[in-house]
Formats: structure tokens, sequence, C-alpha cells
């Protein structure tokens, strides 16, 4: 018998509270930082933007952060009474984002040596058992020159306050280990944070939760049927834009966090698809799975039998490692309409290249929309079968929100070499901001 709507309805409604009760969530970060460009517009303490038509109190000692309300500026004050003295100290300069974040880390597990964890700062884990990849890092030359870069600017900002070198080397690997972004829920990127709670959380790219920004506050959302959010034997989140093919994925996954992905979703032989190609046969539509990395070799059709020469497949994989992975907005379209005809010529519809293409063209001519970035979501995760996972109360607008949030996250954990690695026009304060 089919079950009627008050049946469906009380099951719909036990399924949310459901869902209430498998969110996590995460307010007790142990350090954050507002990116200096964005210190006008972000109260330093909750994050938040200033109330509309409403100016941010400007802290009155260093003349640089700023506050939503006089209660955020009482609650940052402990941690930014030492950071208030040392902006004074060091004015005109203005430090790296990056150094006033690692700088308010330093206090921190300073104070935690000599007072012991009088505060419940490390309720949820304890900073010392981070992992850090000291040893990657050590071996890792770009990430080690960037660290004595960053090492004598904290230095300088700190003077006679810092800390040995090797106890500065431990928290700059623990905190490029396991930082994160924070982000406006527009998708700006604002600001970072150590919270030591989500540091426990490991990645998939298959993710099973996602993360939901308030200020600094963060939800971390069940994706899938049954998943708890609390559970770290069942919920991954995922450190990377999971829209792009395994080999690109795992490529990003090495250098930013020192390991090879074992995930589900890299096992899966179905997710070559998202790398496949064309058949010789221009009358066949079978994709012929391959991928960026694989030994080239002719590939024989399953369908129609064509076998595709090894030096197309070669082309074609070569053609895949070219393509950028990221596009300037200001590129002109006839350059990324010539680099989609090459794609289409060789490559299989359902190739991710071919839909970051497409997608990167329509942003670029303005036909980006709400409608069409939910189906250009759709055809990529189709592709590797995570529809199967959402709800079956999901709603169209629901699952298009849901795809957005997952691609939000893909910037999220960016604090690295390749992504933080500041200019100097951060570094010194414009006479106007004084
Ligand atoms: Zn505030
Ligand atoms: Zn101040
Ligand atoms: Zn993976
Ligand atoms: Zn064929």
């Amino acid at each position: 018998m089919a079950p009627s709507t008050d049946d469906k309805f009380i099951k719909d409604k036990q399924e949310i509270s459901s869902i209430h009760a498998r969110i996590k969530i995460f307010e007790h970060p142990f350090v954050t930082q507002i990116n200096n460009p964005q210190v006008e517009s972000f109260c330093s303490h909750c994050m938040r933007a200033a109330p509309q038509g409403q100016k941010l109190l400007k802290c009155a000692g260093c003349n640089f952060v700023r506050y939503c309300c006089k209660d955020c500026q009482r609650l940052a004050w402990k941690v930014h009474r030492p950071e208030c003295r040392r902006l004074k100290t060091s004015f005109p300069n203005l430090p790296l984002t990056e150094v006033l974040f690692l700088s308010k880390i330093v206090d921190k597990v300073v104070f935690l040596k000599l007072n012991g964890d009088k505060f419940g700062w490390e309720k949820e884990r304890k900073f010392s058992s981070l992992v850090d990849h000291k040893d990657d890092i050590r071996n890792d030359p770009e990430k080690m020159e960037h660290f004595e870069k960053i090492y004598t600017k904290t230095s300088a900002f700190r003077k006679e306050e810092m800390v040995s070198k090797d106890d500065f080397f431990d928290v700059f690997c623990k905190a490029a280990i396991n930082s994160h972004s924070i982000h406006t829920n527009a998708g700006t990127e604002i600001g970072m944070a150590l919270d030591l709670g989500i540091s426990k959380y490991n990645h998939s790219c298959r993710p099973t939760c996602t993360i939901v920004f308030d200020g600094y506050r963060v939800c971390l959302r069940p994706l899938v049927i049954g998943v708890n959010a609390s559970d770290l034997n069942e919920a991954f989140i995922s450190y990377i834009d999971v829209g792009r093919s395994k080999y690109m994925r795992r490529k990003d996954l090495k250098t930013r966090w020192y390991f090879d992905c074992m995930c589900t979703r890299c096992a899966d032989p179905e997710d070559d698809l998202l790398t496949a190609i064309k058949c010789s046969n221009s009358c066949c539509d079978e994709p012929l799975m391959t991928s960026e990395a694989e030994e080239p070799c002719s590939i024989a059709c399953q369908k129609c039998k064509t076998v595709t020469e090894e030096a197309k497949v070669k082309e074609a994989q070569e053609l895949m490692k070219f393509l950028p992975t990221r596009f300037d907005p200001n590129c002109p379209a006839e350059v990324i309409k010539d680099l989609l005809s090459k794609a289409e010529n060789l490559l299989h519809p359902t190739n991710v290249y071919v839909s970051r293409l497409r997608t990167a063209l329509m942003q670029l001519t303005g036909q980006l929309t709400v409608e069409t970035i939910s189906s250009m979501h759709k055809e990529i995760y189709s592709n590797y079968k995570m529809l199967e996972f959402w709800r079956p109360y999901y709603t169209e607008i629901k699952l298009c929100r849901t795809l957005i949030l997952i691609f939000r996250i893909a910037i999220c954990r960016k604090f690295d070499k390749n992504n933080r690695s500041p200019s100097d026009s951060d570094y010194k304060m414009s006479e106007s901001e004084l």
C-alpha cells in the first residue's frame, strides 16, 4: 500500500530532524585571521560583514583591525592585545596575513606551554597531535624557501618574543597541513582558520559531508543518507575541487598535503569517464577509457570495434595535460573557443576538460546562469555517480546549492605555497589606511 500524504509528511519531517541531529557545528576555532585586504570589510572577531549601512569600529590602538560591535572587540582583546602592541611597533609596515596568523598560533602555543589548557582550547584535540609532514616539507624546496621568508618576516614582527626556529617550523608545518580558508556565503574568501576539531576530518574525492560557514563558525552537513557528521569513520570532507579528473585531484593532494589519495572514487575505474576520449569512428559515441597519466596505447572500441591509434590517444592525453586548470576572467573568449574546439575534436563529451572549457566560455560570454551551472554540475557529477547518494527529497534547487557548496569546499583548504604566496603590496600599508 502506498503511504498516505500524512505518512509521507511525517517521514519527511523525521528525515529532516534526523539530518539536524547529524550535523556538527564548530564554533571554537584555535586561531582565525581576516585577509589583510578585507580587514576593512569584515569583523576581525566574528568574521561577519558590517551590518547594512554601518561602518566597522576601528581599534584605536593599532588603527588596523576592525570590529562589528563593542562585544566583538571585547571578546577579541585577549588575542589581539599582544598583536596590537606589535602592530604599533612595526608601523608603517603591515605584516603579511600569514605572519599575523602564524604569530597568533605562536602566542597560543606559548600560553599553553606556560599555563596549560586553562581555557579548554584543546577540547577537540591537542595542538601537538596535529599531523605536520615535517619530512615532506623539508624535502620540498619551494615550501622551504617560503618557510625561510615567513620565518624572517615573523621574527621581524615578534622581535624578542620570537620562538626558536625549530618551534616555529613546527607551527608552520602544522598550520600548512591543517588550516582552512574561510568564505562568505557568496563564496568570497575572506580569511583563514585553524580549527582543531575540523582538522580531524579526512579527505575523500567523494565527500560525505559539506562545510557551510557563518563567520568563523563552521557547520558540517551530511550529504549522504545516514551519515553522521560527528563520526570520523563515515564523515569525509573534500580538501580540493572534486570536479576534476583523478590525475589532477591526486596531483593537487600530493603537492599540498603530501598523500596519495586512496578514496573510493580514486579506486573506481568508472571515474575515468571524466578523461574518456572519442572513438575514431565519427558515427560512434562510445567513450574510450584512458587517463592523462596512462601509458599511451591503441584502444579498440568495445561497441564498433574500431581501433584508435596510439598516436591519437597520446595526442588526447597531452592535450588534457596542457589545458589550464584555471582561466583568467580577462582571457579573450576566442582563446577558450579555440581550445574547446580542439578538445571537442579529441575528447568524449563526458570528459571533464570539455565541461570545464564550456563552463569557462559561458562565464566569459555572460551565459553562465544558475540553470546552466546546475546542468553543468549535474553533467559532471552524474558521470562519477554521485547523484545516487542524494536524498530522494532533494529538490532541484537544493541539489544545485549543495553542488555549489562542494565546489566551494574545493577552494576551502588552500593555505599553501602556491595559493598563499603573498604579494609585496600586501606588506606595506598604504598611507590612506593609516
Ligand atoms: Zn563581530
Ligand atoms: Zn589594535
Ligand atoms: Zn580520491
Ligand atoms: Zn566506436
